[in-house]
């Protein structure tokens, strides 16, 4: 709020005035060349997603991966998502880079399944303003009709912030999508206004424990009571859960041994462009050959 910083930036004398005002000038200059390049991003190409590799924590196993958005500035050079998709969200153009990310990564993982007859889970982040703007369940039967990919390989994440307003509509959305077989994933759990209600109430296969409570996760330590509880509910109502953030062996195998199936963390693989996912699911299929002349 720009009266604010002003207030406080007189109570400390003339020149922090023109400092705050500078740096509140350069950063709505910074938004607005953001939000008029992202415009252009998407017929440029400049967009184009990585996947990060999930794992099974007991046995290394990949199982599944998640999309995630990159965009290569041609004069800024690489942005993050948490920098553009603000932007994208606050602009509507979420919904095309959106649309298009979906439509990219199903695309993605049935050719996949179809070089390496591997099943592989696509986990695919979507903003809580694609179900507030757009008809969601029918782009994603749309896409799902159209790349020819298994629904049930389809895992959607959505935010805490997705639920928020928790009206009907919503319900029957996640209800609409599950019933076609699609996983619904809860991202970033436990950091946002999760109600525990909705754990029950809502079609949510998967809870993905945020990595704020994973990466100094330690037995005894300060995360280890609030991880385990959130293990042994998920536990109760049915719900797999995914650790975000694994970063060292130690914490791996913590949360293995608590009873946590699903992990994913620079520990395993950053995200990945595709060609390396792709060198990835040879060797799975390697390990898978050569276990089978095993046994
Ligand atoms: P997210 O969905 O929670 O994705 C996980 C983020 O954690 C990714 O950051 C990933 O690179 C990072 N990460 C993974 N393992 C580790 C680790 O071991 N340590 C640390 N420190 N970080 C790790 P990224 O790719 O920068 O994405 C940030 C956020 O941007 C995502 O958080 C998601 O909320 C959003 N995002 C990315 N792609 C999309 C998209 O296609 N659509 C939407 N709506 N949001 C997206
Ligand atoms: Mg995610
Ligand atoms: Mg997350
Ligand atoms: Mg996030």
């Amino acid at each position: 709020n720009a009266d604010t910083a002003m207030f406080h930036a007189k109570a400390h004398g003339r020149d922090n005035i023109a400092f705050f005002t500078q740096d509140m000038n350069e950063r709505a200059n910074e938004r607005l060349r953001l939000e008029n390049d992202l415009r252009r991003a998407i017929g440029q190409n400049q967009l184009y997603l990585v996947y990060q590799p999930q794992v099974e924590l007991a046995t290394g196993r990949l199982v599944g991966v998640e999309a995630l958005l990159r965009w290569q500035h041609p004069e800024l050079g690489p942005i993050a998502p948490d920098k553009f998709i603000p932007v994208a969200e606050d602009t509507g153009l979420i919904e095309a880079i959106g649309e298009w990310a979906l439509r990219t990564a199903c695309r993605q993982q049935r050719q996949w399944e179809l070089h390496y007859d591997l099943p592989l889970r696509m986990a695919v982040n979507l903003s809580p303003v694609q179900f507030q703007q757009s008809e969601i369940v029918a782009l994603v039967h749309e896409v799902i009709a159209e790349t020819g990919m298994n629904p049930e390989y389809l895992e959607l994440e959505i935010t805490e912030g997705v639920l928020l307003g928790s009206d009907e509509q919503i319900k029957i959305d996640l209800c609409q999508l599950s019933l076609s077989g699609i996983q619904i994933a809860l991202d970033d759990f436990g950091t946002g206004y999760s109600s525990l209600r909705y754990l029950s109430q809502l079609d949510i296969h998967k809870l993905k424990i945020d990595r704020t409570f994973i990466h100094n996760l330690t037995e005894g330590g300060p995360n280890a009571s609030i991880v385990a509880a959130i293990i042994a509910m998920a536990q109760n109502l049915g719900i797999t859960l995914l650790a975000e953030g694994i970063e060292t062996p130690e914490v791996a195998d913590l949360l293995a041994r608590m009873g946590c199936q699903e992990g994913q963390g620079y520990l395993y693989h950053r995200p990945l462009p595709a060609a390396e996912i792709e060198s990835l699911l040879a060797e799975e299929i390697t390990k898978h050959t050569l276990s089978k002349l095993m046994k």
